[in-house]
């Protein structure tokens, strides 16, 4: 079983305030938001970055992009005002690897950003 902190709050071995599940998807808010409204969105299945996917991953990646308005409906926030972030490396300020895309939204956001 992965040790991927991810895949856990998939399991459920970790606790997480969920806000969308689907087949291949799953949202929940993050522990340490940097917005008012700071969702991370991820596949189920376990792939480590953007850099690790595949042609076969094509149409999951699609599937998390189009959740984010959804979810937005869903919580009651603007669905067409929100940021998606995907950090892709360390370098780039990715901490955990498993693909996540954040959902930004609730304040105004500056660009570039940091
Ligand atoms: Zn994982
Ligand atoms: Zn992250």
């Amino acid at each position: 079983m992965s040790e991927c902190i991810f895949c856990r709050i998939i399991r459920r071995e970790i606790p997480a305030q969920f806000v969308y599940e689907d087949e291949q998807v799953v949202a929940f808010r993050d522990i340490n938001p940097v917005a008012p409204t700071h969702i991370l969105i991820i596949p189920r299945e376990h792939i480590a970055s953007v850099a690790e996917a595949t042609p076969e991953h094509q149409a999951l990646l699609g599937q998390i992009l189009l959740a984010a308005p959804r979810i937005a409906e869903k919580i009651g926030i603007e669905k067409d005002n929100f940021r998606l972030v995907i950090n892709t490396g360390a370098d780039a300020g990715q901490t955990v690897f498993h693909i996540h895309v954040h959902l930004l939204a609730g304040r105004a956001l500056a660009w570039p950003p940091g």
